[in-house]
């Protein structure tokens, strides 16, 4: 927990939030985040987005597509099938190998997600074997700290579901999944997007959409739920590219994405997954980090994975591709139609491209993006205010137009004709629902940049008052000024030169 002292405050104040439940307090009452389902005593871990959640999220994605798909040249955008064909899954190994290991623990009778247990893994790495590892009372219960475990088990994570009115449940050929992650609709349009759109390697391809996957712990607000959304990059190289530095550029690109959003790189940091933990597909994965628990004491147990950058090599292209074969010379894909292989024309070459693969998840980054903007403040008079110090880019509203006198019609009037103007440039709102100190309050709360007030001086002499969030300062701006000053002043944070830790 740090305390700091804005520059022109005497007070100390958080600066950022204490823990996750003052972010779902504020979440809640503030109409970022409800827990879903509610009236009928909610859903384990699902959670709605309200007027202001939306709108970030929005902003939040946005600034990664702008980021990806507009400012460079060599990545395109995609929106694949949430249902699949059932083989996608096959040929992917998420079949076979998507499931996470299970323990019950025979005190308290949770059930847990065995590899986040205290003791699942041997320090320092290499081979193991978990069910000795638990036999032997080396692992810990996340909720007593028994060690009488049961041995672990695997459940596949998949969502399963039946395609077709008549469809049974039990029928095979009806069978179908949710998709886990966006990255195999990338894939299966490997070739649709690299002829259509004539690329030549190195390129990418980008997608954003909704993944679901049936967690054993799902839990920590939105930090880990059933239901949640990617936004993630395949990155398209030569066999012979340098990977594992490729990997190394992306985590640095992504940390300066981070900080550019607001997020202090203090509050930030690498995890290299070891060789035993890697995916199936994975030859190096490294995670970025995100400080979400600053409440515990131990260090090592403030961090959870904000994302991950993993090479996958070629796995994915070959495994969906028909031509590929094994020992015997036996397609190890005999349903697949296609081929998706590259040809290279300078070096007259036949090949299937390797992948550098950043998977981000928006529900993380939301919640890493308000545990950071929180802050608290005393005013003069000793009342505690919360300001959300969100970047500009991302605050869900730009200005509010806020009227001093609201039974006085001709300032109603010049304030909402204001707001009607600056809708176009930027997202602005008008509120008249309280007195003054209040409706500041509100706006520093949920993050606006600017409060303009019209007030009785402003029918006389065309001007308002633009109050800065961050510092309360006021400033008297003319009418028609005011567009382009706020848009000035809304610029995004400037991007903060990458450090690798
Ligand atoms: P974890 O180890 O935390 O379960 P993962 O390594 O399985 O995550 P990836 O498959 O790498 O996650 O997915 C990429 C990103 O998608 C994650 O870094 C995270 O931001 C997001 N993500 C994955 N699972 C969830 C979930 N259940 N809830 C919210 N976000 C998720």
């Amino acid at each position: 927990m740090r305390f700091t002292n804005f520059t022109n405050s005497v007070n100390p104040v958080f600066v950022t939030a204490p823990n996750i439940d003052t972010i779902v307090s504020l979440a809640k009452r503030r109409g970022f985040v409800f827990p879903s389902s509610e009236i009928y005593g909610g859903l384990g871990s699902a959670w709605d987005y309200g007027p202001l959640g939306v709108e970030l999220a929005n902003n939040v994605k946005q600034s990664w597509w702008r980021w990806l798909v507009y400012e460079r040249d060599d990545i395109e955008g995609i929106d694949s099938s949430i249902i699949l064909n059932r083989l996608v899954w096959k040929y992917s190994g998420h079949e076979a190998t998507f499931h996470d290991p299970l323990v019950d623990c025979r005190e308290c009778k949770t059930r847990m997600r065995a590899d986040k247990l205290e003791g699942y893994f041997p320090e320092g790495g290499g081979e193991f074997n978990p069910n000795e590892r638990i036999r032997a009372g080396l692992v810990k219960c996340a909720e007593c700290g028994s060690t009488n475990l049961t041995e672990e088990r695997f459940f596949n994570m998949m969502f399963r579901t039946t395609l077709g009115a008549a469809a049974s449940d039990e029928d095979p050929s009806a069978l179908a999944y949710l998709r886990p992650e966006t990255a195999q609709g990338i894939f299966i349009n490997f070739l649709n997007v690299q002829t259509t759109m004539r690329r030549k390697l190195p390129f990418g391809i980008a997608q954003v959409g909704k993944s679901f996957r049936n967690e054993i712990t799902p839990g920590n607000f939105i930090l880990r739920t059933r239901e949640f959304e990617q936004m993630e990059m395949e990155y398209f190289v030569k066999p012979d590219a340098e990977h594992l530095k490729l990997v190394d550029e992306w985590v640095a690109l992504y940390l300066e994405w981070f900080k550019g959003l607001g997020i202090d790189g203090a509050n930030l940091k690498l995890h290299e997954v070891p060789q035993g933990e890697l995916a199936h597909y994975s030859k190096r994965t490294v995670d970025i980090m995100y400080r979400y628990f600053p409440e515990r004491e131990e260090e090592e147990r403030q961090w959870e994975e904000l994302m991950g950058i993993a090479y996958r090599t070629d796995f994915d292209l070959r495994s969906h591709s028909s031509k590929p074969v094994d020992e015997e010379s036996k397609r190890i894909n005999p349903d697949s139609t296609e081929d998706l292989s590259y040809f290279d024309e300078s070096a007259k070459q036949r090949f299937y491209p390797h992948v550098i693969e950043p998977a981000a998840g928006v529900n993380r980054t939301l919640l890493a993006v308000l545990m950071d903007a929180y802050s608290e403040r005393t005013n003069d008079k000793g009342e505690t205010r919360v300001i959300l110090k969100l970047s500009p880019q991302l605050a869900p509203i730009k200005a509010a137009i806020l009227p001093l006198a609201k039974n006085k019609p001709e300032i109603v009037g010049m304030a909402k004709a204001i707001k009607r103007s600056l809708q176009p440039v930027l997202r602005a709102v008008y509120d008249d629902t309280g007195g003054i100190g209040k409706l500041y309050a509100r706006q520093d709360e949920i993050g606006t940049p600017f409060c303009v007030t019209v007030d009785h001086q402003s029918l006389e002499d065309e001007a308002v008052t633009v109050r800065d969030r961050d510092t309360w300062e006021q400033e008297r701006i003319k009418v028609t000024d005011l567009a382009e000053h706020l848009q000035k002043r809304l610029k995004p944070f400037p991007i903060v030169t990458p450090e690798v830790s």
